[in-house]
């Protein structure tokens, strides 16, 4: 018998857990092979499969409700109709290692005691969040009886069904948290992994370009030290490269969202009452889950996406928005595909030698 994954538990408790619980030696292969510095697509798929969450969806749907995958996704491009892009077909992401550290809430611990009989480890918890946002008390990051961390060097997570120095981490203190600012950042932390639909990206950045303008010391702060670039300057500058992209229906790469994530904690005390402004932009608010079984297989002039179709066991491929301009530039070869491939207009002088496509895309199972 397969264990559940419980609501919030993070996919590397989840794997630990069964371990534990069924022993190394009985466990399934998946178990046993998941990786501990850093778990791959590969991986994520096989654990998606145990729970009958299957192919891109199943995938998706791991990342979305185990994982702190949904704060870089939720706020999306309305021409990206993928949930993770192009990472269902492709191995160069890690989802999780055991050198992030873990941390729990010792009254979330208790509470699964009483209604479970067990606990695990949540997603929101083994983040840089410092409080509970359920209990408003501080996150324990390291152990009460020994001071190791939850991580590589520390203990493992295996600690929460067993004990450290004969004492269980249910019987840690608490603490309460009186930072208020730490609370709100845990809550709105909470509600965007949480969160039902996609927001646009362009919406975003106009309700919050406009908010931040109103506020100097917010549009001059330096949201990353890294970057020197200050928040109201960074937001602009998004924004004319989103919008411009839509314009041309070019797809612009990706961009981290703390510095969204930044704004919205500057300007707003509720995320309802940010999702309300946002929505008022007028574009469409998509449910997470209609973006699931779609992944980007390609980018050339335009992006192309297959969503996978579970009744009939098929991929069905589209290009719902060709680029309106072209690249200068037609240095990349040509792809052609067995079935059928693109017209591609002649141009004088060198012609790029065309490559027959080179991995075939993902079989899709049937339900
Ligand atoms: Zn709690
Ligand atoms: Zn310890």
């Amino acid at each position: 018998m397969i264990l559940a994954i419980q609501p919030e538990e993070t996919v590397r408790s989840f794997v630990a857990r069964t371990l534990f619980i069924k022993g190394k030696h009985s466990s399934e292969e998946v178990f046993r092979k998941f990786p501990k510095n850093c778990a791959l697509r590969s991986d994520i798929v096989l654990i998606a499969e145990m729970q009958g969450w299957i192919g891109c969806y199943g995938f998706n749907k791991i990342l979305h409700k185990h994982t702190n995958y949904p704060r870089d996704e939720v706020f999306k491009n309305i021409q990206d109709i993928s949930y993770s892009r192009g990472e269902y077909i492709d191995d160069s992401y890690c989802y999780g290692s055991n050198r992030t550290p873990a941390g729990f809430c010792p009254i979330c611990v208790a509470d699964d005691i009483k209604r479970l009989g067990f606990s695990f480890w949540r997603r929101a918890h083994c983040c840089e969040l410092k409080v509970c946002a359920e209990h408003n008390v501080e996150l324990v990051k390291r152990c009460p009886y020994c001071d190791k961390p939850f991580c590589q060097g520390g203990h493992d997570l295996n600690v929460m069904w067993s004990a450290c120095e004969g004492q269980h981490l249910k019987g840690s203190s608490v603490t309460l948290n009186t930072d208020p600012f730490e609370l709100k950042k845990a809550q709105i932390f909470g509600e965007i992994l949480s969160a039902p639909c996609h927001l646009s990206e362009e919406a975003v950045l106009a309700v919050l370009d406009e908010k931040v303008n109103q506020d100097n010391n917010l549009k001059l702060r330096i949201w990353n030290s890294r970057y020197n670039q200050p928040l109201g300057y960074t937001i602009k500058r998004r924004l004319e490269i989103v919008k411009e992209a839509r314009f041309k229906n070019r797809l612009p790469h990706g961009e981290t969202t703390d510095f969204i994530i930044q704004a919205i904690l500057g300007t707003y005390e509720k995320f309802s009452d940010f999702v309300i402004d946002v929505k008022a932009y007028g574009d469409e608010t998509r449910p997470i889950e209609s973006l699931w079984s779609t992944y980007i297989s390609g980018h050339q002039e335009s992006t192309h996406f297959v969503e996978e179709n579970y009744d009939q066991g098929v991929g069905v491929w589209c290009c719902p928005f060709p680029a309106k301009d072209f690249l200068r530039m037609w240095d990349w070869r040509p792809v052609y595909y067995p079935c059928c491939s693109f017209e591609r207009p002649k141009r004088k002088g060198h012609q790029p030698r065309p490559e027959r496509v080179k991995n075939a895309p993902p079989g899709v199972q049937r339900r």
